[in-house]
């Protein structure tokens, strides 16, 4: 197997980025696709497309991806107001769950986004070594059937036009949630159009909440919150592990939170 990975960027800004973990014989439709995908972005055309092929040696883990769970809410305090019920039940302090949005909402690299994630322990402290990079999840992928059960289920609920984004958050999300250490992730996108966020955990699955962030503001990130962790072990288990999605956990709507959180 290989790690094929794009990064495209514009006066060293971030454009945009992708991953695949596949067969040698699917190296080249990989690359394509994602050079495809690089200059078709909303974010504008790229001055750098960086494109690395690495065979990987490390046994490939098999996992079945986050349960997902849809959140209908009609407004950002709304959708805040879930998010916080949500980490407060799996358990995640209130002074933590207060940092990490204060620190979403404000741009946690003195006012601008991260690269990469927040590591948040259970005291509020940031972990991550570099607060510009942030860690950032890699070596993940979800095989094509369970890719296609993911397509449908999202079609059945109208939301096909979300797919690349919700694949592709449920991986990474799939993959901390399987590193010894998480407890929660929190996060929303930098992209101004995109408002829809999510909490994700072992114990709740991905929880899909519509507004987190007011359409057009740029700021976005992820806050991996994390107990009992060694840093440097954790850092290259979310970086350098290789994680494949093998199954799809399934999708279900909740009208009422309470029949997630058991209250
Ligand atoms: P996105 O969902 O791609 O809009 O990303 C939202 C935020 O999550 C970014 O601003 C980064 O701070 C963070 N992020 C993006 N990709 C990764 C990654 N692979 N691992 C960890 N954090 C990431």
């Amino acid at each position: 197997m290989y790690s094929v990975r794009m990064r495209a960027t514009k006066d060293e800004m971030h454009i945009s980025g992708a991953e695949r973990l596949v067969d040698e014989k699917n190296i080249k439709i990989a690359a394509v696709s994602m050079i495809e995908r690089a200059l078709s972005h909303d974010r504008g055309k790229p001055d750098f497309i960086n494109i690395s092929v690495e065979e990987i040696e490390t046994p490939i883990k098999e996992i079945t991806s986050l349960p997902i769970n849809l959140v209908n809410v009609n407004s950002v305090e709304e959708g805040k107001k879930v998010a916080k019920k949500v980490l407060s039940h799996i358990g995640i302090p209130y002074l933590c769950v207060e940092k990490a949005f204060t620190l979403l909402e404000n741009g946690p690299s003195d006012g601008e986004n991260m690269r990469g994630a927040i590591v948040m322990d259970m005291k509020g402290e940031r972990l991550e070594p570099d607060k510009r990079r942030g860690i950032r999840a890699s070596h993940m992928d979800i095989t094509p059937i369970a890719s296609l059960l993911l397509a449908d289920a999202l079609s059945k609920k109208g939301l096909t036009r979300h797919f690349t984004h919700v694949k592709e958050a449920l991986v990474l999300a799939t993959k901390v949630a399987f590193t010894k250490g998480s407890i929660a992730e929190l996060c929303w996108s930098d992209d101004p159009f995109y408002t829809t966020g999510y909490v994700a955990s072992g114990k709740l699955g991905y929880v899909r909440i519509p507004h987190l962030k007011k359409e057009g503001d740029y700021r976005g990130g992820r806050v991996f919150f994390v107990d009992n962790v060694n840093i440097t072990d954790y850092i290259e288990e979310i970086e350098k592990t290789p994680v494949l999605i093998t199954k799809f956990d399934g999708l279900r709507e909740i009208s009422d939170l309470n029949n997630i959180t058991g209250e």
